[in-house]
């Protein structure tokens, strides 16, 4: 069978067989034979893979690979609850064409929008804001192909443990072929993006993430300068006066070109010859970032990113954040590391979803990257420790190096998704390494 491999390049399988299907009654054939079969373990199994945007081996299988590009679309719309019905297998670049008609659009989404709705929900994709969750958190009702091949729906008020854990599944669940939506009215976000003194930027930081709808910035490793971006919600079309959409020459310039085509060539310098990060980070550092816009929502949510690397992000609870920033530049600073790309800060809103990284408390993220090309393991396992120390939960879809034990502090809803995942995979179809590693 021919190799398969995720975005990065990096997450490599070779899977028995590939299953591109179209409905729903094809998915419940191939996990019920697969529950059946009495094969070796690995073939007896069955992983749906979304646009293999995860880092991690998530989504990797030697058993039945599961493509869902067939089943995609809207599938209903209520317009008195705003709550739309979408085919697991819809990439969230085509959400927003499906709902302009209705006058609809998703609340929060992350900075790329390759994924598919139901990988993202599986690993808790999230984007930045503290009143508002993950994509998750807009999930109000599920359809999944269980363990045996039969088709269950889940919401808050049937099969209401299944809902709960399914919303951030891991892929373990089930395959999602349906996600129902909460969406909102569509909006316009109103841009700024400075570059800032970083010391600035944390002394006020949660003030700034509570005052503003969408707060995150970028620190450039080796400089003291923080490039912010401050998004601001307002009705469809009525931003404020006379800020207008980025023009075609400026999203060639500043994203493509700066972002993407100029940010790759100096990877691949910085990536032989490491010494000149640091100038290299500060010359980025008043490159990128000093404009603003205003736009449809998901214009403005989602980015290109061309430049492949490899990311590790952990959740902390979100006063830690200035803290664990600070002991973050002081590790790259002792241990000499060489980082070319900018360290990410987000937050969301506290939420209830057993797996979410944003389970229970207000939450402060922080991303770290490196280049492909680069060795990013030493850097990622030295800032884990970090990360750790403050109680962090690592994204599911990105780089972290923990086991199931190390997970029972971290989700005190732990159970229930046990309780759950024994109930509706009891011959385990669904399991690949990650799963083992992750859950007991
Ligand atoms: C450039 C880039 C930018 C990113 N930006 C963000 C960001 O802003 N915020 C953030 O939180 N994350 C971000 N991510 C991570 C990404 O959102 C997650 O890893 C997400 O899960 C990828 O979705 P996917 O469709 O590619 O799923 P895959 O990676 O293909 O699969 C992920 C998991 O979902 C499962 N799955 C897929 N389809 C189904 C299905 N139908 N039923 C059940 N399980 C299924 C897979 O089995 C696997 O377990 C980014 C990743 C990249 C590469």
């Amino acid at each position: 069978m021919s190799e398969w491999h995720n975005w990065a390049g990096d997450q490599r399988c070779r899977p028995s067989r590939v299953v591109h299907a179209s409905t729903v009654g094809e998915i419940s054939a191939v996990v019920a034979a697969a529950a059946e079969s009495g094969t070796p373990l690995a073939k007896s199994t069955v992983k749906a893979v979304g646009a293999g945007h995860s880092f991690t081996d998530i989504a990797l299988t030697s058993g039945v690979q599961l493509h869902l590009d067939g089943l995609s679309g809207l599938q209903s719309v209520n317009r008195e609850t705003l709550q739309v019905t979408l085919a697991g297998g819809t990439r969230l670049y085509d959400i927003p064409a499906l709902l302009r008609p209705y006058g609809l659009a998703l609340t929060n989404m992350g900075d790329i929008d390759r994924q598919s709705i139901a990988g993202a929900i599986s690993t808790g994709t999230h984007g930045t804001g503290l009143a508002f969750g993950g994509i998750s958190t807009q999930v109000v009702g599920l359809t999944l192909v269980i363990g045996t091949g039969e088709v269950v729906h889940c919401s808050a008020s049937e099969n209401a443990e299944l809902f709960s854990a399914a919303r951030v599944g891991l892929g373990a669940l089930g395959i999602i072929v349906s996600v129902t939506l909460q969406c909102v009215p569509a909006f316009t976000l109103h841009a700024v993006e400075r570059p800032e003194p970083l010391a600035q930027v944390l002394e006020g930081l949660v003030e700034r993430q509570r005052s503003t709808d969408h707060f995150e910035f970028y620190w450039f490793p080796h400089t003291e300068v923080a490039l912010t971006k401050s998004n601001t919600r307002h009705p469809l079309g009525r931003g404020p006066a006379g800020v207008k959409p980025l023009s075609t020459r400026s999203h060639l310039v500043d994203d493509v070109l700066v972002s993407n085509t100029l940010f790759s060539a100096l990877c691949q310098v910085t990536a032989k010859v490491p010494a000149v990060i640091p100038r290299v980070n500060t010359m980025a550092s008043q490159l990128v970032g000093n404009r603003e816009f205003a736009d449809a929502s998901h214009k403005v949510f989602a980015t290109e990113r061309t430049v492949r690397f490899r990311e590790m992000e952990y959740a902390m609870p979100l006063l830690e954040i200035p803290d664990v920033l600070a002991e973050l530049n002081a590790m790259i600073k002792r241990r000499g590391f060489t980082v070319s790309f900018p360290v990410e800060v987000r937050c969301a809103a506290a939420d209830d979803i057993p797996l979410s990284t944003a389970y229970g408390r207000e939450t402060g993220y922080i991303a770290i990257h490196q280049h492909v090309k680069t060795d990013p393991f030493d850097y990622f396992r030295a800032a884990e420790e970090i990360f750790r120390a403050h109680g962090g939960r690592p994204h599911w879809g990105k780089w972290h190096f923990l086991q199931s034990n190390d997970f029972s502090d971290l989700y005190p809803e732990l159970e229930l998704f046990g309780r759950v995942h024994s109930t509706v995979d009891p011959k385990r179809v669904f399991r690949n390494t990650y799963l083992d590693r992750v859950l007991s």
